[in-house]
């Protein structure tokens, strides 16, 4: 040990000594304040943990002051987290419509006032309000996804993963299931269909190669090992080049003619044929047009709703789904109802001005109208610092979700740079601004979609830039907000 560290050390040593006592900071005049508002439980844990913290980076000779001011500042920035539970809303200026970090789908708004009034008070979840007794909450949601897939029976369960795996386990517990070898997907990592389908307590009976699957392949084994076909959509990638897929129609018959069900997996894509997407996606009703048994999708990724999962299809079929025990513990809650009830309404209600839901505006909105929302927020940028460099291009934007991996949605960008601050540290400050802007880099540069914004935070997108150009944040914020990330 050379001299200079022997002084350290015992340097930080004798203030370690003098870390004030946590008795002695309760009393403390701010830390009194901080006892108004939070429990002394909370407060004591505060006291502790930011004691630990100096006591360590002392230890460490990264220094750091150790007095009760310091103390007190830290608690309060601990307590500080607590003012705001996440998640927190974010600003979506990526361009990216179903994005599943932000949150996928923002609800529509009388939507989401729905499940504001629902989730505040009591409501008819299991009650039936006309005869006075115990009702079904799936009454709230069945005759709205039975309008929008006349004849069908419906059910929505916690997300679409659930789905999967309650059609799984209610037809296919203990049997095979023939799946193409094409279609082992993987989606967001944690949802990998053959995990999901052993899960189920199915059996996997893959059929074909991973880039061509013949009906001769399932024929091989539809009504001997394997009881189920299972068509996935291959969400977020494509396999092209010398590939053969079964179309839904020929694989129905084949299923039909063997007394088994055939069930697709859709995940995300479109609801009708015309509903606004990308064009190789199969709608949902063409695939029970088709001949499908069964289809589960996505309530946020295709509907445009909150996290759900929709079984649509033969009434037997999702009747004995419902009657599983599982279905008990796959169940949506009342705010998930409420959202979903109020998305199909605002579906039904397409055309007319209050709907259909955000996601779908944004993937419907024209060109011409987000050049203009483009030019109009370009200008604004320009006006509020010299500093700003800002001009307007043609980009891509994506749907997302996994969805859809080949479909660019054609936009119009707002490129935006500041003299003296490199694009990450822009990007960076743009994140920290409350509520935070999510935008992205492309080819170097900052890039904002106003696509993805909704009505209102064209405001906001200002509010971020400004402060990120006039008010550089210091170092140390920063780093407080990664810790807070951690
Ligand atoms: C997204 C997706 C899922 C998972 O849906 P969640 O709603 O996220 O549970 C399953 N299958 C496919 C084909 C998908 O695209």
């Amino acid at each position: 040990m050379t001299n200079d560290s022997g002084k350290r050390s015992r340097a930080s040593g004798d203030r370690r000594a003098r870390l004030p006592a946590v008795d002695r900071l309760l009393v403390d005049p701010r830390v009194e304040e901080l006892l108004r508002r939070w429990s002394r439980r909370v407060v004591v844990h505060a006291i502790r943990e930011a004691l630990d913290a100096a006591r360590q980076a002392l230890a460490s000779g990264a220094g750091g002051a150790g007095d009760a001011g310091a103390i007190v500042a830290a608690v309060e920035r601990r307590l500080a987290r607590l003012d705001a539970p996440g998640p927190r809303r974010v600003v979506n200026a990526t361009g990216v419509i179903v994005h599943t970090n932000l949150g996928r789908a923002p609800l529509d708004p009388q939507a989401a006032r729905h499940v504001a009034a629902v989730a505040a008070g009591y409501c008819d979840l299991e009650f039936d309000l006309d005869e006075g007794r115990r009702g079904s909450r799936q009454a709230h949601v069945g005759p709205w996804l039975e309008m929008l897939f006349p004849g069908q029976g419906v059910l929505a369960v916690n997300n679409n993963a659930a789905a999967l795996l309650l059609a799984l386990n209610t037809l296919a517990h203990d049997r095979g299931v023939a799946i193409s070898r094409g279609e082992l997907v993987e989606i967001g990592g944690s949802f990998r269909v053959p995990e999901i389908l052993e899960r189920s307590g199915a059996r996997l009976v893959e059929v074909g190669t991973t880039n061509r699957t013949h009906l001769a392949d399932y024929a091989r084994v539809l009504g001997r090992e394997a009881s189920l076909a299972l068509k996935v959509w291959p969400s977020n990638y494509r396999v092209v080049g010398f590939t053969r897929e079964v179309p839904v129609r020929e694989l129905a018959a084949l299923a039909a003619d063997h007394g088994v069900p055939l069930v697709v997996d859709q995940g995300c894509g479109r609801l009708f044929r015309d509903a606004p997407g990308p064009r190789d996606d199969p709608a949902v009703e063409q695939l029970l047009a088709e001949g499908a048994d069964l289809v589960c999708f996505s309530g946020d990724k295709l509907l445009g709703g909150p996290q759900a999962g929709v079984l649509v299809g033969r009434r037997e079929l999702v009747a004995r789904c419902a009657r599983n025990p599982l279905a008990r513990a796959l169940r949506c809650d009342k705010m998930t109802l409420a959202a979903l009830s109020w998305t199909c309404r605002a579906w039904l209600r397409a055309g007319t001005a209050d709907g259909p839901p955000p996601v779908s505006r944004m993937l419907a909105v024209s060109l011409d109208e987000v050049a203009a929302r483009a030019r109009r927020l370009a200008e604004a940028i320009a006006a509020l610092d010299d500093r700003l460099e800002v001009a307007v291009e043609h980009g891509d934007g994506r749907v997302g979700g996994g969805a859809a991996p080949g479909f660019a949605v054609p936009t119009r960008l707002v490129v935006l740079g500041v003299r003296g601050l490199g694009e990450q540290e822009l990007l960076d400050r743009l994140r920290r601004h409350d509520p935070p802007v999510v935008a992205r880099i492309e080819a170097g540069r900052v890039v904002i979609d106003p696509r993805t914004l909704l009505e209102g935070e064209d405001g906001i997108v200002l509010s971020a830039i400004r402060a990120a150009v006039v008010r550089p944040e210091t170092g140390e914020r920063a780093n407080a907000h990664r810790r807070h990330d951690a």
